[in-house]
């Protein structure tokens, strides 16, 4: 099997050994085992941290997108207001998923390429609107921004909206995501993003709001968040716990939280700003406007003269280096580089810079 050693992919992160060697140790079966539900409490207290919440946090098993799917179906039914705030794939196709379970949906909407500006439109939307939730993403990881939370936050209290979903999943670990300060009622995380652990877990923070409206709601179904709420109180959970998974989670936040959030986001900052600093000295177009905040988390460039993505995608494996594509009206037309989580490596990202540049000079 080919294997690249310039992993630069905006997950899954390439995932550090400890994390591995967590996963692969033998565990018991997990279900009702006191070790599992003290390594579940345990890995819940971590990811508290790293989502600054003293709300309760779910672990389940599956990516990212579950998270995103279990928090949408288990708060809302059919005809509830959402106002989906969106600056790109992840924003829009969110206000499509809150639609294909019934919810009145209202976006609000920008360029690909920009990231939340508009506060005005927003705060009048809201008011004319009356949402129920709104939703908004963090890190938009294909167009390589981040959106700024904390005005939407304040407006979420100041027009009393039931319910503020967050999605930052390629956010949480590599830049401050502050749910409490923000009003965040659920902020959703994927393990194999900053964490850089495997792919199979994701999890999430639940307001005590969003409890009482979960409960309510008592949407049943694999991806439902109700059967969590008293899980480890009960020691009862809704299918067999993924042991492994949770125990690479577990030592993955323990090793950045061992970093220290503030060292990760330096880390993050210093390898981004270098990243986009380079490709702009190399005569690639950044893809955010000038205007829009780059996310330190994964960098976006407009694919190079004289290359289809295929040509360039082929030209850097020649040399080791994989990157990802892009999705939706950016298929084709954006690269980018995934500098999350253990491949926010100022030495791994000057390989990664150097075969761009020797690409670039043999076009
Ligand atoms: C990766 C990602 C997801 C989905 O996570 P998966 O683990 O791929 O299911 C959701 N939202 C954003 C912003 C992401 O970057």
């Amino acid at each position: 099997m080919q294997t690249y050693p310039i992993p630069m992919v905006p997950g899954p992160v390439v995932v550090p050994e400890n994390v591995r060697q967590a996963y692969l140790k033998p565990y018991g079966s997990g279900d009702l085992e006191t070790e599992f539900i003290d390594l579940y409490s345990r890995t819940q207290r971590l990811l508290k941290a790293i989502l600054d919440t003293k709300d309760d946090i779910v672990i389940q098993s599956g990516e990212g997108m579950l998270a995103l799917w279990s928090a949408l179906k288990s708060c809302l039914v059919p005809g509830d207001r959402v106002l989906t705030v969106a600056t790109g794939v992840f924003g829009y196709g969110i206000g499509e998923m809150a639609q294909s379970i019934g919810a009145d949906v209202k976006t609000v909407g920008f360029g690909y390429d920009e990231t939340i500006n508009d506060m005005a439109r927003i705060e009048a939307a809201i008011a004319e609107f009356k949402p129920r939730m709104i939703t908004a993403v963090h890190c938009e990881t294909p167009s390589g921004t981040l959106n700024p939370l904390e005005e939407l936050g304040r407006l979420k209290h100041a027009y009393r909206v039931p319910l503020f979903y967050v999605d930052a999943v390629a956010a949480a670990g590599g830049v401050p995501v502050l749910t409490d300060d923000w009003n965040i009622d659920l902020c959703l995380g994927g393990a194999q993003k900053c964490l850089s652990a495997p792919p199979d877990t994701c999890f999430l923070s639940v307001s005590v709001k969003a409890w009482e409206i979960i409960e309510a709601v008592n949407y049943v179904g694999y991806d439902a968040l109700k059967p969590f709420h008293r899980a480890v109180k009960d020691r009862f959970f809704p299918y067999t716990p993924n042991w492994q998974g949770v125990a690479a989670l577990h030592a993955a936040a323990e090793l950045l939280l061992n970093e220290g959030l503030e060292n990760s986001y330096n880390r993050h900052d210093i390898v981004a700003q270098m990243c986009r600093r380079h490709l702009v000295d190399m005569g690639i177009d950044l893809f955010p406007t000038a205007d829009a905040i780059p996310s330190p988390t994964v960098t976006a460039a407009n694919i190079p003269e004289g290359f289809t993505w295929k040509a360039w995608d082929r030209r850097l494996r020649q040399s080791g280096l994989v990157v990802a594509g892009s999705y939706g009206p950016l298929a084709e037309k954006v690269f980018r580089l995934g500098h999350m989580g253990a491949q926010a490596d100022m030495e791994l990202m000057k390989k990664a810079l150097n075969v761009i540049a020797e690409a670039l000079r043999h076009r």
